[in-house]
């Protein structure tokens, strides 16, 4: 079981964007991906969610071994696909706990109404494992929600959602470091031998919390290096220099 891309290619307005990508995520592994900016890292989360403002030109992405190219977002999101957004949208007129419920409903079948009661009760113990206020419920999904809080409500997006894949993106930027702790200790209690994780950062400091499997780096639209957690550590030190005389 994996999440596994072949030679992904991508254009944004007949740019290209990511050329040539491969990387194989199995299930029980957490994957983090650093590299500079703009070197189509967030490209790559938003083609595997879905997104349509990239057009596919080439490669694969198999969620455990099927093409999901096809998928829309949503059946991509029930197939067990979850993005974390770097920049989390605003949804004014609906509130947090009925935006959970209704995507919760939506994974039922034909018939099958979600049990209120249970769905609170879970509910308010995921937000007290995340320290969130209960008024967050009744909020509006992230409308002026500060950039850790919008974060935060990712996190909880995610552990309510019980995704098969979770991409993170830049999820620790924004977050004071007692957030950071605070969404660590959420993702770590989602490792599980089924469940796989990208997680993509700028900062070691996120690895510190999240110990990684693998370490990707990204350039220009390509893994260029992959290694352990150490690899992490050593960019930090030493930068991304090497990409210029690679
Ligand atoms: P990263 O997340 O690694 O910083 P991105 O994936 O956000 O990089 O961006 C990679 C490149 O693609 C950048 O040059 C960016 O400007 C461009 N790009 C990404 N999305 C779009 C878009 N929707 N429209 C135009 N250009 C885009
Ligand atoms: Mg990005």
């Amino acid at each position: 079981m994996s999440l596994t891309i072949e030679n992904l290619q991508a254009s944004v307005d007949e740019t290209p964007i990511l050329k040539g990508l491969n990387l194989e995520i199995p299930a029980g592994e957490v994957h983090a991906i650093m590299g500079p900016n703009g070197s189509g890292k967030s490209t790559l989360s938003k083609i595997i969610a879905g997104h349509d403002d990239y057009e596919v030109t080439g490669g694969k992405v198999l969620l455990d071994g099927v093409d999901i190219a096809e998928l829309e977002v949503d059946e991509r999101s029930r197939a067990g696909i979850f993005l974390a957004f770097q920049y989390p949208a605003e949804v004014p007129g609906v509130s947090n706990a009925n935006f959970l419920r209704a995507a919760l409903q939506a994974r039922m079948p034909e018939g099958e109404e979600i049990d209120a009661v249970s769905f609170y009760k879970d509910l308010y113990a995921k937000m007290d494992e995340l320290e969130m206020d209960r008024k967050f419920t009744s909020r509006a999904v992230n409308e002026g929600f500060s950039g850790g809080e919008k974060k935060r409500n990712e996190i909880l997006q995610m552990m309510m959602l019980d995704p098969r894949y979770c991409l993170l993106d830049e999820t620790d930027s924004g977050l004071d470091i007692d957030a950071l702790k605070v969404v660590a200790k959420g993702v770590n209690s989602m490792r599980s031998p089924n469940r796989g994780f990208l997680v993509i950062t700028h900062y070691q400091r996120l690895l510190d919390y999240i110990k990684p499997d693998v370490v990707h780096v990204m350039s220009d639209g390509q893994i260029v290096k992959t290694g352990g957690a150490d690899l992490a550590l050593e960019l930090e030190s030493s930068g991304y220099d090497f990409l210029k005389t690679a």
